[in-house]
């Protein structure tokens, strides 16, 4: 009823769902005016480091959203809110040159940056022009072959995994690594996941965090890992809070860990100050 009788009219209507419709859309607006201005909008990175040398590897990039009088939103909630009112294009877009300004500020520091991960969400991943917004991106900031790689899921690929092969292919020419994240939780095709270019399985941390309370997640562990190490895939656990998840972690064929055990997503001046060595020293 609001939405026909155009947005004034939506105080007229007091039930629990049109309240609750009403701080959608007043999210949204905000949400809207955070992209353009860039306002609240920032980026967390968290560490992924070899699991047994604890050595950085690379890092992935959290959006993070803070709102005068909403707070901190989580991007478990902004990030579908974009999905759902078309806005995650302009976001994504926003959040990506975000990252590679980023990482040519820590070169122009004489730092040396790992590459940064970024999570690709589904309209992204299909957009026509995407691999051209990559090497654009790569162009204006001058970054070197690879220090963006990005992450996505298998549900994205659902039914159209000839296209997605061209798509990942042409990453992949631009030097960049792929992840499949959330690995195992998703529609998971094993027959077609030897055709896709990807560089890396991120177990997704339902199955770490039951690491030690169930059989059956190392049972699934043991065989995501030996099939994983088959394909040469990079295999990353996400997830991993506890030294008895490590502990258990090593048993298998795991090479990168990201957890709050070994750092949480921190921001872009913490995980300079802490992970970023300084070439220029
Ligand atoms: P994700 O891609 O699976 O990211 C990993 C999430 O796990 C992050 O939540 C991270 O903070 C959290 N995490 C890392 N280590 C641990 C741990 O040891 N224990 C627990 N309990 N959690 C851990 P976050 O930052 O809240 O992000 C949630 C989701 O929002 C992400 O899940 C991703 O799907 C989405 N997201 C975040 N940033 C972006 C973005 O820039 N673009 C897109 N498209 N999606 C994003
Ligand atoms: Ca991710
Ligand atoms: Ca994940
Ligand atoms: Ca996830």
């Amino acid at each position: 009823r609001a939405k026909q009788e155009g947005r004034n009219t939506y105080r007229l209507y007091s039930t629990s769902m049109d309240v609750h419709e009403h701080r959608w859309l007043a999210m949204e607006t905000a949400l809207r005016d955070a992209i353009d201005s860039g306002e609240g909008l920032s980026l967390h990175y968290q560490p992924l480091v070899e699991r047994d040398s604890g050595r950085l590897a690379s890092m992935e990039a959290l959006a993070r959203w803070h709102h005068p009088r909403f707070g901190p939103v989580s991007p478990g909630d902004f990030i579908p809110l974009a999905e759902r009112s078309g806005l995650i294009l302009p976001l994504s877009r926003r959040l990506m040159k975000m990252v590679a300004a980023q990482l040519r500020h820590w070169l122009d520091a004489g730092l040396a940056p790992v590459p940064v991960a970024v999570n690709l969400s589904a309209r992204q991943f299909w957009q026509f022009d995407l691999i051209e917004q990559i090497r654009s991106l790569y162009q204006e900031y001058r970054l070197p072959d690879g220090l963006i790689s990005f992450e996505l899921t298998e549900s994205m690929l659902l039914d159209k995994q000839q296209q997605a092969v061209q798509i990942l292919t042409a990453l992949r020419q631009l030097g960049c690594q792929v992840a499949m994240d959330d690995f195992g939780t998703g529609y998971s095709s094993l027959s077609y996941l030897h055709q896709l270019p990807i560089t890396a399985l991120k177990i997704d941390k339902s199955f770490i965090q039951q690491l030690g309370e169930s059989q059956g997640s190392e049972t699934i562990l043991a065989a995501i890992t030996g099939m994983a190490q088959g394909l040469k895939l990079t295999v990353v656990a996400e997830g991993v809070e506890t030294d008895a998840q490590l502990d258990a972690l090593r048993r298998y064929h795991v090479n990168l860990i990201q957890g709050y055990l070994t750092g949480r997503p921190i921001p872009a001046q913490q995980i300079a100050e802490r992970y970023l060595i300084n070439e220029s020293r």
